[in-house]
Parts: structure tokens; sequence; C-alpha cells
């Protein structure tokens, strides 16, 4: 299976040049040339199975022959094993038909943990087999950092550069990125928005010279390699509630489009879902262009549930792609228009987008008034990012299907707004209970390309 952009004029790679490239040369998004379908009989076959089983089967058709049977199921189960729960990814049932898929028992309490430790599995495998080292670096709103250090902490073949937002992620964020010790993590307190870190990291990409000379890989949500290790949780969950012989929908908080994307890979392979909820928060640009189609940038206003305060929704060029007949010209010119500021979607793709995807945004009363009614109501106590997810999900849901919604972090990530809507602070769980006492280690660095590029190239072995 070959990877191909989204802008059309990148050279086609295998899964695992992807992978460890992150961005294609021409700015776009790498994306795999076709599909793998998975008939009923072989979604029915899940039944039972581990949930790394089900992760072999669910993206073995993609990884391409650069690992076998044996390494690959062998790196699964590397992954998952530091979950703090033996379905890796349990369902919950919040109220009839209505089911909250817990994504937050991997070691940095968010679901990002699916993705990023098999990251660093496959990172390491790759690396050291062809004798080489990179340097990654990522821009996070709080999660992805995180999972990220705690996915490559300690490897030899890799340094890890985290850009956050300073003084806009939570302080469980802040010390899960700056409390671990090893020499080959790096996390940088950047002045700005997510926005700006994420925008201050495309900048490096598109930089050929620093890219090559310092070995930059990516594993931002862009990654592809990322949206794959979330398609398995669509199915494991889904075959739980009877697939395929029953439809399900889901509901997904999210900013960069990223989850929700890997839902609708989940359903092109074949997996019966009805509909693929998008729940945004008051940062609605998802919201607004799959109403209007106009995807107009606006300024970033702070919100309790801080990692999906974007603008820039970037997985979301992968939808376009699809929905504009997989015309890389046409992509690359709605790119070059959010340069200037934003763009219209054409008819035809709005309504190729419709097909799959509706939307919905939850205010931030109507946040903490969910929180608050699912601890009343049901003893869940739900993180604000699920608890968008679950208002959207109860305003929109058809009866006739059962609607899994995601949870996409543990509660104690952001005690404050769970304490003020709920009343109570959500402890840690025990494994990382001393949290608030280990040593902090971080740098401070200004919205400023050239100075990044200097302090990366500084801390890396020459
Ligand atoms: C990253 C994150 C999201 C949004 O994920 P996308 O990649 O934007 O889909 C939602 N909730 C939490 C807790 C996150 O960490």
């Amino acid at each position: 299976m070959k990877y191909i952009s989204t802008r059309g004029q990148a050279p086609a790679l295998s899964f695992e040049e992807a992978m460890l490239s992150g961005l294609a040369r021409d700015g776009g998004l790498y994306v795999p040339d076709s599909v793998p379908q998975m008939s009923a009989a072989d979604i029915r076959a899940l039944h039972g199975q581990s949930y790394e089983e089900v992760a072999f089967r669910v993206m073995r058709p993609f990884i391409g022959d650069g690992f076998t049977d044996e390494v690959f199921a062998d790196l699964i189960a590397k992954a998952y094993a530091g979950f703090g729960h033996g379905a890796r990814a349990p369902l919950v049932q919040l109220a009839p038909g209505h089911f909250l898929l817990e994504l937050f028992h991997g070691p940095t309490l968010a679901f990002k943990d699916f993705a990023m430790q098999l990251i660093g599995q496959l990172f390491e495998e790759a690396l050291t087999r062809r004798g080489e080292r990179v340097t990654i670096v990522g821009a996070t709103s709080g999660d992805t950092g995180s999972a990220a250090i705690e996915a490559f902490r300690g490897l030899d073949a890799v340094d890890v550069f985290i850009l956050y937002p300073h003084g806009r992620v939570s302080e469980v964020q802040r010390r899960q990125m700056t409390t671990p010790v090893e020499s080959n993590v790096h996390a940088i307190a950047m002045d700005g928005h997510f926005d700006d870190c994420q925008a201050r990291l495309k900048d490096m990409f598109n930089d050929f010279e620093f890219r090559d000379g310092v070995r930059l890989a990516g594993v931002n949500s862009i990654n592809w390699a990322r949206v794959l290790a979330q398609v398995v949780y669509y199915f494991s969950s889904a075959v739980s509630l009877g697939a395929p012989d029953r439809r399900v929908s889901f509901t997904v908080p999210t900013g960069n489009f990223g989850d929700i994307f890997a839902g609708y890979i989940a359903k092109r392979m074949g997996l019966p879902i009805d509909r693929l909820v998008v729940a945004t928060n008051q940062n609605d640009i998802l919201h607004r262009c799959l109403s209007s189609g106009g995807y107009v940038t606006d300024t970033v206003t702070p919100s309790i549930s801080p990692s999906m305060d974007i603008q820039v929704s970037s997985n979301f060029e992968r939808a376009l792609f699809d929905a504009y007949g997989r015309d890389g010209n046409a992509v690359g010119q709605l790119m070059a228009e959010l340069k200037a500021g934003g763009f219209t979607v054409s008819q035809g793709a709005l309504q190729a987008l419709r097909e799959h995807f509706d939307s919905g945004r939850a205010s931030e009363d109507e946040t903490l008034a969910t929180i608050r009614a699912a601890q009343a109501g049901m003893g869940e106590l739900l993180c604000p990012h699920s608890a968008v997810g679950v208002h959207v999900a109860e305003a929109q849901r058809d009866p006739a299907v059962p609607m899994i919604t995601l949870a996409t972090a543990h509660p104690a990530k952001f005690p404050d707004a769970v304490e003020k809507a709920s009343g109570i602070r959500p402890p840690l769980p025990q494994r990382m209970a001393d949290l608030y006492e280990r040593p902090e280690r971080v740098t401070r660095a200004p919205n400023d390309l050239a100075a990044l590029k200097t302090l990366i190239q500084e801390r890396i072995p020459s």
C-alpha cells in the first residue's frame, strides 16, 4: 500500500516512510491510496477478541511489509501493556442507547496515548532497524505533548521537543511534560496560542534545510500512523454493541478532526457507522463550516476544554481531499486561501461531507451543566471535553441507533473545571499520585522561528 499527499505534489511513500516524515513535502498530509475493506464476516470474527487482537487485524493491511506479523503483534502488545484497564477502551452505559467509550486509561490519561504509545514502539523498531536517529518536534494544546513525551522518553534513537502555549495548559498537562527526567525530553513553553505553536511547527517542516539537517519527524495528529491507531477503538466498541449486525453512531469531541477522521476511515473500511457527529466547544470552526460551508478562522477563545481550542483544524484537510474527489490541486488552492483568512467549501464537497458528518457545539455553561448532570444523574464524572461530546450527542441522538460518545480524557486531568461544575475534585489515579511533588524542567521561548531552530540545533547531539 502506498500513501499519497492531499496536495498531490509529493512522492508516494510506504507506511513506514510516511510515518517517519509526518507532513508531506508539498505541505499536504499523507492518506492511503486506497482503503482496505473488512467484510461483515471479518468484523463478526472480532467478537470476543482482545483489544490487541482487534488492533492487529484492523491495522495490519495498512502497514505493508516493513514490519513482520510477529514484530507488529509484539509492538502492539508493548504499546498497550501500561494501560490501567484490561479492556484498554472500556464502554460504559450512560443512558438507554447512549454509551461512553472511556479512552483515558493510558499513561497520560487521555485518548492520545492509544496512538502515541504505538507510534513510540513503531519508531523505535523502524529507526533501530535502519540505524537512524530523528528529532521529533511536536506542538500541543496539552495532551499530545504529554502523550508524546511519555511514548518517547528514554529512547536512544529520538530527541523529543514539545512546544506548548505558555500558561495555557492545565497544571496536570504541564507537569506531565516538565517532570520526566530523561535527557532526550525537551519541554518548551512558547509565547502565544496553540495555533501559533502549530504554525511554527509547520514552518520548521517547510524549511527543508533545517528539516533535513536535524532529521525532523512529526508525531502531531497529522501523522497518518496516529490516525490509524485510533481506527481500532471504533471497531472494538461497535463490535461490542453488535456490529456488523447493528449500526451505531459516534459523537467525537474534536478540534483538529483527527479522532473523528479515524471514525470515518473505520466506516470506509466497512464498519456500519450511521452518523459521525463532530462536537466542538465555543471554538466552533468545524461546526460552522459543516453548517454553512464557510471555513473562516476567528481568534481562539480559551475554554475549559483547552485541547479543543483550535481555529485551524489540520486533519480536516484529509476529509476535504475526499470531498473534492481526491483533487490535490483543489485542496492546495483551499489551503492557499486559508492563509489569507478562509475559504468556502463548494456545494458538492459540502454535500459529500454531510453524507457522513453532523456537528454541534457546546458553550461553556452547557459544558459545565453537562458535567453536573452526569455526576448527579449517573454518578459519572466527565472531563470537560467528554462533556462537550455528551451535550452534543444528547441533542442529536436518533433513539433508533445506539450512540457512542468518546470520553477523551480522565476528569482528574482537568480538576478545576470538574470541581467547579460538580463540587467534586477528582483525584489522580494511584499510579501518578506524586505528580505534584516532582521537580519541573522547562525552557521558555518566544513565538519566533529562528529562535526555536537555534534552540533545537543546540540541544541535539551533532
Ligand atoms: C486532543 C484532544 C481532543 C481533540 O482531538 P482531535 O485530535 O482534535 O480530534 C479532545 N479531547 C482531548 C482530551 C484531547 O486531548
